[in-house]
């Protein structure tokens, strides 16, 4: 028993709740919709932050921008909602994304029951009373019998670990909790750290404002070409006539995006269909490259090789000092086993003469000065620092809640050595907790939007399930974790992606455990498991009135 649930039970100001969900983005928002439009159960929102918008609402950096096609980037459960809204480009900006959330708030009338500014640090199982506790720093604040944490991958912050980062007197910003006002850079001199796709994004349009952009790069990475543009009313016409066909097709390739002429191996293909095939997908942008050129890019080295040789190359035709072109041009991991950022002129970026690139794996930062940034054989002086180092991704928003489970069961000590789930969205000895698009299910690598609608309907589903069937507890079996656990390793074993260090297999943390987080099977191989399970009473599931589960 929680001697916590006793010691409360009077306290009523402590709100009650069918439904908690943490979290105000795409998932937040639809999950919302679902359980209280949908389903008539009582449901709550929580977020930090004191507007919706999730990721769109933190990431306000300069050049923030999505990297998948806005016409898919989008909610498709409502086809009301996709014939009202029309997107302006074709890869959609920051703001616009998150003026589409605000939309979707206010049409499907959702802030009534979100409350923001509220940090959620602590969430405790109640195992006498079958209750989830939700509290912040000042103490519980609500109960709930089923939660859902739709806190999203990319949501805790790298800690910056530069020594003397303190003693800087300069402007600090970082990309994932950009300030709300435009920020100056004319005159300033500007130093970035970090070049993944944040990074990117923020120095291309940093470098038109500064005096003078400094970039720390550690490990170069392969970038190409976004392709965006204006969306013509034209274009929108036909999507909006074929919506419904769009997205079925999304949903049944890869990585949730309707693309469909990849070929099947790159190094069965001649030079020239090679070539043919890399100069489409290169400039044709989104990621055509990654997704939409050879199904075996991922696979096998010796296919991924020609890829990343073409984009190397590219790299040195754009960038004019060749010095500069080597420092940019990845090498020693193959490409697509980081996520391959896109750009808008990047690197044409370094043909300026007010941008200078600082290779810090060879020179490594010793620290930070009252002035700026001191590698180990120069000395920058800056006027601004920009973090742009990434995140603690995908476990690292699930374990900053203080989630404690059956039988005290910290969920940090049970996920010490990585994460555990059964299906990426439960875990055992969590009962009735459901994370959107967690660690060991398809999410970063399937459509975000999609990703997380076919989730919520995974977790509103089940809520629905337990409800009509006098249910009220629902665990996933240890052995069920265990195999789900053994079947994502094994699928990632055969791809390229463990070998390499990136926030998918979390080495750009230190000490964080390494292994790879993603359901490597695509998104059609994913759905068609979960719609087994629910066609089949939740196998795998244990499902109880009385909590009573074998450990
Ligand atoms: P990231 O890809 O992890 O990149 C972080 C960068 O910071 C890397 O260059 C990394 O170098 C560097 N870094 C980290 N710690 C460092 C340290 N201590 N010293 C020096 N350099 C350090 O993070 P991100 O750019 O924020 O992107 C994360 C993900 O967010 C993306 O992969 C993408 O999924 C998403 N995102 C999407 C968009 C979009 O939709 N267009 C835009 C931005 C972000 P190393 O590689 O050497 O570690």
């Amino acid at each position: 028993m929680n001697p916590r649930a006793h010691s409360l039970a009077a306290d009523s100001s402590i709100k009650s709740f069918d439904v908690v969900v943490i979290g105000a983005g795409f998932a937040g928002l639809y999950a919302l919709h679902r359980l209280r439009d949908q389903m008539g159960v009582s449901a709550h929102v929580f977020d930090a932050a004191s507007d919706v918008g999730g990721t769109w609402y933190w990431n306000r950096y300069p050049g923030a921008r999505c990297d998948i096609e806005s016409i898919h980037y989008s909610y498709s459960f409502s086809e009301e909602l996709q014939q009202e809204w029309t997107w302006s480009e074709r890869f959609a900006s920051q703001p616009e994304i998150l003026n589409y959330l605000n939309r979707v708030a206010d049409r499907f009338d959702l802030r009534k029951d979100i409350q923001f500014n509220t940090r959620i640090t602590s969430l405790v199982w109640d195992d006498k009373n079958k209750l989830w506790e939700v509290g912040n720093e000042e103490g519980i604040i609500a109960r709930c019998k089923y939660l859902i944490a739709g806190t999203g991958n990319l949501s805790v912050a790298k800690k910056p670990d530069f020594k003397d980062f303190e003693k800087f007197k300069g402007e600090i910003y970082a990309t994932g909790s950009w300030p709300h006002e435009k920020v100056d850079f004319t005159s300033k001199r500007v130093g970035v750290i970090g070049a993944g796709a944040s990074g990117i994004q923020a120095i291309t349009e940093i470098a038109k404002e500064a005096a003078h952009l400094t970039v720390f790069q550690r490990t170069p990475n392969f970038a190409s070409p976004i392709g965006n543009e204006p969306l013509t009313p034209e274009a929108v016409k036909q999507v909006k006539a074929r919506y419904k066909e769009i997205r079925t097709k999304s949903r049944n390739s890869f990585g949730g995006m309707p693309y469909d002429k990849a070929l099947p191996s790159a190094i069965a293909a001649t030079p020239e269909e090679r070539r043919r095939v890399y100069d489409d997908c290169y400039w044709d942008g989104g990621f055509r490259m990654i997704f939409d050129s050879f199904q075996d890019l991922l696979f096998n080295k010796e296919s991924n090789d020609t890829a990343a040789e073409y984009i190397r190359a590219k790299i040195r035709e754009r960038v004019k000092d060749p010095k500069v072109a080597e420092m940019l041009t990845p090498k020693g991991y193959p490409y697509g086993t980081k996520r391959p950022p896109l750009e808008t002129k990047y690197y044409e970026t370094y043909n300026r003469d007010n941008v200078t690139l600082v290779d810090i794996k060879s020179t490594p930062i010793e620290m930070v000065t009252e002035h700026g940034i001191r590698t180990s054989n120069a000395e920058f002086e800056l006027d601004v620092i920009v973090l742009a180092i990434g995140f603690d991704a995908m476990t690292g928003p699930l374990l900053s809640m203080g989630i404690i489970g059956r039988a005290g069961l910290a969920l940090n000590k049970k996920w010490a050595d990585g994460p555990h789930t059964y299906l990426g969205i439960t875990t055992h000895g969590f009962p009735n907790l459901f994370f959107i698009t967690g660690p060991q299910s398809p999410s970063v690598l399937y459509n975000m939007p999609l990703a997380i609608e076919d989730h919520v309907a995974f977790a509103t589903d089940a809520i629905r399930y337990l409800r009509e069937h006098d249910l009220d507890v629902m665990e996933p079996t240890q052995e069920a974790e265990t195999q789900w656990g053994a079947l994502v390793d094994s699928i990632a074993q055969k791809t390229l992606l463990p070998g390499t260090d990136s926030w998918y297999t979390g080495a750009n943390i230190p000490g964080k455990p390494r292994v790879c987080m993603i359901y490597l099977g695509g998104a059609p191989s994913y759905r068609k498991i979960c719609a087994d399970v629910e066609a089949n009473g939740y196998t795998g599931f244990a499902l109880d009135r009385t909590a009573a589960i074998a450990a």
